[in-house]
């Protein structure tokens, strides 16, 4: 009994030196509440910070502008190198480093000055039909150019930023010119228009239209996930091609700190708790990801799909392509 009253003391005394979740952190997030809720839920448990999130569609960016030093934000959560490079590149960004940071980022899923970092990868793959198409006839990315594929290739558009970063990496490799000819070939190859999301082109697959298409790689967890989809993803295989002088590529979720960040060394802590093994492997498996952190694990069923060398190239070199890749894309019409 005294032993309870007087842990109850001191629980009081604390309670009163520290108010109850007057400890904060705010995020503005593009990804999906069942993906960051487990995440921001474990972090409040661990360490009695709130989380406060602003789920978002679109104007991210546009909406720090407006506000400016009074913006409440202190993390952004988004896809893809592009996004986080357009809050960089704005100006909303603020430089963060740390040896936790340092020790479970690996420098390629980093910006080398801090303004961004990377906390899983998807790779962007090709769909494969079971029927159609052999093991080992495609192996790289350039040969998606190759005439063989004509009228048996599907994909989005040029223009969406998962291809965008592609072809980014395309010239990277290639060189503008190089990367034309691939695109060009790759577009030669189309068995219809680029349309529709990278699931769509895995019910073409399905429905015959075409034998081969790019796609993520968390896409085939997700249409396996779905009564209606689940058919989808049967008839195909996943490959994980590679550029002739690279590897796959990969692209990334990320988070970063904002320049007004009014709870800086919460926001610290919290990217540091994402970028844990632990916190990793949750919030890559929420959504067929791949953890980044040395020593973590995909889950089975994305470890089943097949294990592949990612491209090593700094994703910043492939952001900075971005508006060449886009020119690109458009000059040689690859949507039309
Ligand atoms: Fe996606």
């Amino acid at each position: 009994m005294f032993t309870t009253a007087k842990f109850t003391l001191a629980l009081t005394a604390l309670a009163v030196a520290t108010p109850a979740l007057s400890e904060e952190v705010n995020l503005y997030s593009y990804r999906q509440p069942e993906l960051l809720k487990p995440l921001t839920d474990a972090f409040t448990a661990e360490t009695g910070i709130a989380v406060n999130v602003a789920y978002l569609e679109k104007g991210m960016v546009e909406r720090l502008q407006a506000e400016g030093a009074r913006s409440p934000a202190d993390l952004i959560f988004t896809v893809d190198i592009s996004r986080l490079y357009a809050a960089v590149n704005a100006g909303l960004t603020q430089p963060v480093t740390s040896d936790t940071l340092k020790a479970n980022v690996p420098d390629i899923y980093h910006d080398p000055e801090g303004h961004w970092w990377g906390l899983t990868t998807r790779a962007r793959i090709v769909y494969a039909s079971k029927d159609r198409v052999a093991d080992g006839e495609v192996t790289t990315y350039e040969d998606l150019a190759d005439p063989k594929w004509k009228d048996r290739i599907c994909t989005r558009s040029g223009t969406n930023a998962y291809n965008v970063a592609l072809t980014s990496a395309a010239i990277h490799h290639h060189g503008v010119e190089g990367a034309t000819a691939w695109l060009e070939g790759m577009k030669a190859n189309l068995a219809r228009k680029p349309q529709g999301n990278d699931r769509a082109q895995v019910k073409a697959i399905w429905a015959g239209e075409c034998d081969i298409a790019i796609g993520n790689t968390y896409y085939m967890g997700q249409m396996l996930a779905d009564e209606e989809q689940k058919e989808w993803a049967e008839s195909v295989n996943i490959v994980f091609p590679t550029f002739e002088n690279g590897g796959t590529h990969v692209n990334i979720s990320g988070v970063a700190m904002t320049k007004a960040a009014p709870n800086k060394d919460n926001a610290l802590k919290m990217m540091e708790f994402l970028t844990s093994p632990e916190a990793q492997e949750i919030y890559a498996n929420a959504n067929f990801e791949y953890p980044i952190a040395p020593g973590t694990e995909s889950a089975p069923l994305v470890q089943s799909w097949g294990s592949f060398e990612a491209d090593t190239v700094n994703l910043m070199d492939l952001a900075r392509l971005r508006d060449d890749a886009l020119k690109l894309t458009e000059i040689v019409d690859f949507d039309g």
